[in-house]
C-alpha cells in the first residue's frame, strides 16, 4: 500500500535504471576504457553515482554541481537500478507485478530509453540467440500472461489475446507482421467511445499460446533487420512498438450480473518498446522521440496539456501513458568512459521523469 502511495505522488511512471556490463571486446580496449566511473553504492539499490575521471584521477569537485567538462560525482535516484552483474530474471522479477496488472484490466506500457548500444533489446527481447537465462522481458511478459490467464480459468475468466508488431520510423509506421513487405498506409486514430487506439491497416494476430507469439517476435525481428540493413540509420532510429491485447470475460461474474449485456468486457492491453537514440542529439532528427520526452516530462509534471498529438509514437501510445495506465521506463546506460556525455544526458533526463 505505500508503495502504492509513493505511485499515485510520482504519477504513475516508474523508471529502473540499468548499466550494462562491459562486453569482452570492450575490456581489451586499452586501458581508458576500464576506467569505473559509475558506482553502485552499497546497500542501497535505489543510487546510483556517475564519476568523471580526469586523467584517471577522481576531481574532488562538489557533488551534482561540476560541469559536464569538469571532474566530479553525480548522484542520481530512481526507483531501482541495476548493475552490470544483474540477471534478466533479477530484472523481470521487478516487473512482473506490473505485467500483472495487464490482467487485472490496466493498461501497461514498457519501454526502454537510451543510447544505441546501451542495451534496450537486450533487456526488452534478450540477445540473438538467447538461452533459458538470457531471455528478455518481452518473452517473459509474454510467458507469465499465458500462466496467469490459465491458472484465471478457475476463477471464470477467459482471455482473448491478440498481438501486433509495428516500427515507428521517420514518422511513419510499418507493420513488422506484414510477410510480403509491401507498404500499406497506416493511420492512427483514437476511439473516443472505449479510448482505445487503433492503426489501420495492421496485422493483428489472435494469439492462444506463448509459443505463437515467440513465433511473431521473430518474424517481426526478421523484418526489421531486412529495413535495418537497407537503411543503416534506421536501427538506432526506429522504434518498435510490441502490443499484445487481452480482452477478458467472467463467465461467473456474468451469471450473477442479472442482464447486463453479455460479457462484462475489461480491457487489457500491454506494450513494451524499445526507443532509439537519446533526446538532445536526435531532437530534430526524431520527432517521436522528443515528443516522447515532452509527454513524459508534462505526464511528471502533472501538467493540463499533454501533447501526444505531435509524434506518431505518443499517439499510438496515449492511452497507455498517463491516465489509469501503468508506465515503466528502463533507462539503459553504457558504462563505456566514451559514452560519458549521453549516459549523463540520459540519466538526467531520467531523473527528471521520477
Ligand atoms: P541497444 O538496443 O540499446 O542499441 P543492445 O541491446 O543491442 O543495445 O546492446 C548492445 C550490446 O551489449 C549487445 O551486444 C548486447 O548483447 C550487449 N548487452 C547489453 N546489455 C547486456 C547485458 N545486461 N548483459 C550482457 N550483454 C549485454
Amino acid at each position: 500500500a505505500l508503495h502504492n502511495t509513493i505511485q499515485e505522488l510520482k504519477g504513475n511512471i516508474r523508471v529502473i535504471c540499468r548499466v550494462r556490463p562491459l562486453l569482452p571486446f570492450e575490456n581489451s580496449n586499452g586501458e581508458d576504457s576500464e576506467i569505473h566511473h559509475i558506482n553502485f553504492p552499497r546497500g542501497d539499490a535505489t543510487k546510483l553515482e556517475l564519476e568523471k575521471l580526469i586523467d584517471g584521477n577522481p576531481n574532488e569537485s562538489t557533488m551534482s554541481t561540476a560541469s559536464t567538462r569538469g571532474g566530479g560525482k553525480y548522484q542520481f535516484l530512481f526507483d531501482k537500478v541495476f548493475t552490470p552483474a544483474s540477471s534478466q530474471q533479477e530484472v523481470f522479477d521487478e516487473i512482473s507485478q506490473l505485467v500483472q496488472s495487464a490482467l487485472d484490466g490496466y493498461n501497461v506500457c514498457i519501454f526502454a530509453y537510451g543510447q544505441t548500444g546501451s542495451g534496450k533489446t537486450y533487456t526488452m527481447e534478450g540477445p540473438d540467440h538467447p538461452d533459458d537465462t538470457s531471455v528478455g522481458m518481452i518473452p517473459r511478459a509474454v510467458m507469465q500472461v499465458f500462466r496467469s490467464a490459465k491458472a484465471l480459468q478457475d476463477k471464470g475468466w477467459q482471455y482473448d489475446m491478440s498481438a501486433s508488431f509495428m516500427e515507428i520510423y521517420n514518422e511513419s509506421l510499418r507493420d513488422l507482421l506484414s510477410a510480403d513487405g509491401k507498404e500499406q498506409k497506416h493511420d492512427i486514430r483514437l476511439k473516443k467511445a472505449d479510448n482505445d487506439v487503433e492503426v489501420s491497416n495492421m496485422i493483428v494476430v489472435n494469439v492462444a499460446g506463448e509459443a505463437e507469439v515467440y513465433k511473431l517476435l521473430k518474424m517481426a525481428s526478421r523484418n526489421r533487420v531486412v529495413a535495418a540493413t537497407n537503411c543503416n540509420e534506421r536501427s538506432s532510429r526506429s522504434h518498435s512498438v510490441f502490443r499484445m491485447r487481452l480482452i477478458g470475460k467472467n463467465s461467473l461474474t456474468d451469471e450473477s450480473c442479472n442482464g447486463v449485456p453479455p460479457w462484462p468486457q475489461l480491457r487489457r492491453l500491454k506494450e513494451s518498446g524499445s526507443e532509439g537514440k537519446r533526446l538532445e542529439e536526435t531532437k530534430n532528427i526524431n520527432k517521436s522521440l522528443s515528443t516522447l520526452g515532452q509527454v513524459i516530462l508534462a505526464l511528471a509534471n502533472k501538467d493540463t496539456h499533454v501533447p501526444y498529438r505531435n509524434s506518431k509514437l505518443t499517439f499510438l501510445l496515449q492511452n497507455s501513458l498517463g491516465g489509469n495506465s501503468k508506465t515503466l521506463m528502463f533507462v539503459n546506460v553504457s558504462p563505456k568512459e566514451e559514452h560519458f556525455n549521453e549516459t549523463l544526458n540520459s540519466l538526467r533526463f531520467a531523473t527528471k521523469v521520477n
